[in-house]
């Protein structure tokens, strides 16, 4: 029997209970399974780790992307990141009592933006049960889609246990580069037509960043598109300031209210994509896209859709857009980046080795 402790590159918090089950007083780590040893369920059903763990994930996913001002260089980490978590604390006065006296709410997360008032919006908008406020099950419904939409395992190598050759480790790498180019984004919080002021701020700052840090005689370059705006069929994008314009979800079709905020999306676009709050969900599973982190495989991305690929199925978490391009073992619960691999009669795929759970 393996010391689990021995395995383990992350510490995890002395009580991750399991929340679905509700047996099992701690995960155990089994040798390759993702799933607990002890339960069977998996590491998303037990009791999250720490917030530090969630920030240096998400630090390392969005390093190196459009959107790496949302982190910041961990201090002693060797060139490591960290997620610049958005938190809020929201103080409202109680007006039942003589004397005054102030309630607070803190949301562990919120869209990073512009105005308090912008972001109290958003979260009126979201399911309650999707409201991370801390000490709630909303604030524990994120940190548990954390873990399930944008596994460690779908981006860091070094976490990976199924790559069995330097084939597949560079296979992998170019893979994850690839997303991080070409398909993942953070959404964008505003109000129906003026999406895009974040982003272009961002595009901005680093433009002029790089030109203070090259050499000054050298004529400032222009900042480099992240996107290219997918092409207009009917060039109505000039009348999007127009008040009277009117805009419709991309999710569920229905007009929204020009004083609510929508989400954008950068890779779609401002002009002819946005979604209600509740609507900016992965296609596949349904869930609202934690954080916003979305992975967009529609017009302008590196992947356009199939034909006859609705537009609302362009939308994907990262666990559900890894999977459209690389198959994910039923054992491990790692992609398999090779083209042998065993289809099981259920039609799930599997690394030879972890098939019917044999050991090696
Ligand atoms: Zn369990
Ligand atoms: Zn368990
Ligand atoms: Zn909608
Ligand atoms: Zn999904
Ligand atoms: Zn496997």
């Amino acid at each position: 029997m393996e010391h689990p402790a021995a395995t383990e590159k992350v510490s995890v918090s002395p009580a991750a209970k399991c929340l679905t089950c509700k047996d099992c007083a701690d995960f155990q780590h089994h040798s390759w399974r993702k799933s607990c040893a002890g339960c069977g369920c998996s590491r998303a059903d037990h009791a999250p780790g720490t917030e530090a763990e969630d920030d240096r994930r998400m630090g390392r996913l969005l390093g190196g992307t459009a959107w790496e001002h949302l982190t910041a260089r961990l201090k002693g980490g060797g060139g490591l990141r960290t997620y610049r978590r958005n938190r809020m604390v929201v103080t409202n006065p109680v007006v039942s009592r003589r004397d005054p006296t102030f309630s607070t709410i803190t949301y562990d997360w919120v869209p990073h933006g512009r105005s308090q008032s912008l972001a109290v919006q958003y979260m009126d908008l979201l399911p309650e049960g999707r409201r991370p406020i801390s000490g709630t099950q909303g604030s524990l419904y994120r940190r548990r889609q954390l873990l399930r939409q944008l596994p460690l395992y779908d981006q860091d190598p070094m976490s990976c246990q199924g790559l069995s050759s330097e084939e597949e480790i560079s296979t992998m790498m170019l893979f994850v580069s690839s997303y991080k180019d070409h398909v993942l984004g953070v959404g964008e919080v505003a109000l129906p037509g003026e999406g895009g002021a974040l982003e272009e701020a961002a595009n901005q700052r680093r433009a002029r960043e790089a030109t203070e840090a090259k050499d000054e005689k050298e004529t400032p370059s222009k900042p480099r598109p992240q996107w290219e705006e997918p092409a207009s069929a009917d060039n109505s994008a000039a009348g999007s300031t127009d008040v009277k314009t009117q805009h419709w979800c991309s999710g569920c079709g229905l007009e929204v209210p020009r004083d609510q905020p929508v989400v954008f999306a950068g890779r779609a676009g401002f002009q002819h994509f946005l979604w209600h709050p509740s609507c900016f969900l992965c296609c596949r599973c349904q869930q609202g896209l934690v954080d916003l982190v979305y992975f967009w495989t529609g017009p302008g991305a590196e992947h356009d859709p199939e034909p006859g690929t609705s537009i609302d199925h362009v939308l994907f978490c990262g666990r559900h857009y890894c999977e459209t391009r690389w198959p994910r073992c039923a054992g491990c619960d790692e992609l398999i980046f090779s083209h042998s691999f065993f289809t099981a009669p259920d039609d799930t795929k599997w690394h030879h080795h972890h098939y019917c759970g044999t050991e090696y």
